[in-house]
């Protein structure tokens, strides 16, 4: 019987450092945090409303601005408008955008130096050729899920189920980082076993419920849970946690990547602020 392992701890005391810092630098302002909805997203709207309370917390002021007719030409100017604005240290576009948002036209328009989730074009590319930039929250959290666990990486087989800018595609690239073997599933990996029953570290953000079962996986390995879904009004993974529970160690997705996102999304947050109080200049 495997055991769980959970992220929550490790977002406290990340959180606790985080709201010890911005005490520490008692500046004139506190850190301030931007996220734009896009739509009438009952998801988008709900996790920005978390966002929000959460930076209460930890003295972030958290803004949201909600399009509910959305035009890019509308979102680019509210952008631009942020990216001049010298409160405003991160700005969080929520995903997915509706159809017809051109996403391109945003990403290469928000400032680099305040995407808190690395989607912009220079910090993808930062991160997949290995340098210093800012990257997405959730995928940081995966590794730190693993890191305060302390699940060995280095030298492991990794699969990692999606392959999203934002989770899947960074998760895999900070696993390699890490020197991990790593093996990146998408819709059309199949059978999906054939690329996770090996592997001893396997996580799941595909956005399906339970599409991972003990048939996927190895006695053993660790399962990171990523995805969550809403089944008959309750949180469900990707991954059927009771039955993988059997054989495999699992990070559930209650109070598993998720808290470490939200710290790392505060973090990452936290360290533009910094720069830009101690008037550091943005690399
Ligand atoms: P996404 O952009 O929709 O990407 C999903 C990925 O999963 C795609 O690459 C897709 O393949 C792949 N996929 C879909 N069905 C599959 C299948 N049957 N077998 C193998 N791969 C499959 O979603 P995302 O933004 O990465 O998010 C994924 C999930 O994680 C969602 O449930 C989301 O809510 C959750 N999430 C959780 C957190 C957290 O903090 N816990 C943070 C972010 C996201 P193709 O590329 O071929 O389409």
């Amino acid at each position: 019987m495997g055991e769980i392992i959970y992220g929550k701890e490790k977002a406290v005391k990340l959180r606790e450092n985080i709201r010890r810092g911005i005490k520490k630098l008692s500046a004139a302002r506190p850190p301030g945090l931007e996220i734009i909805i896009a739509g009438k997203d009952p998801a988008s709207v709900y996790y920005a409303g978390l966002i929000q309370r959460a930076g209460d917390k930890e003295g972030i002021s958290v803004n949201i601005k909600q399009f509910k007719k959305p035009h890019t030409g509308d979102i680019s100017k509210y952008i631009t408008g942020l990216n001049r604005n010298n409160t405003v240290d991160g700005i969080l576009v929520q995903l997915p955008l509706p159809k017809n948002i051109d996403d391109e036209r945003i990403f290469d328009l928000l400032s680099p130096q305040k995407d808190i989730d690395g989607q912009t074009p220079l910090n993808q590319g930062r991160l997949m050729t290995g340098r210093e930039g800012i990257f997405p929250a959730t995928a940081m959290g995966i590794i730190r899920i693993l890191e305060s666990n302390g699940i060995e990486i280095s030298g492991k087989k990794v699969a990692v189920v999606g392959r999203s800018s934002t989770v899947g595609l960074p998760a895999a690239k900070m696993l390699l980082d890490r020197n991990a073997t790593v093996t990146i599933c998408h819709s059309k990996s199949r059978p999906l076993e054939n690329y996770t029953k090996d592997a001893d570290i396997v996580v799941v953000s595909a956005g399906r419920p339970e599409l991972v079962g003990p048939e996927h996986v190895k006695e053993g390995a660790c399962v990171i849970d990523v995805g969550t879904n809403e089944v008959n009004s309750k949180m469900v993974g990707d991954v059927a946690i009771e039955a993988v529970l059997k054989k495999a160690v699992v990070s559930p997705v209650i109070g598993g990547v998720g808290a470490l996102t939200l710290a790392c999304l505060f973090e990452n947050t936290f360290e533009i602020y910094k720069n830009h109080i101690n008037g550091i200049p943005a690399k």
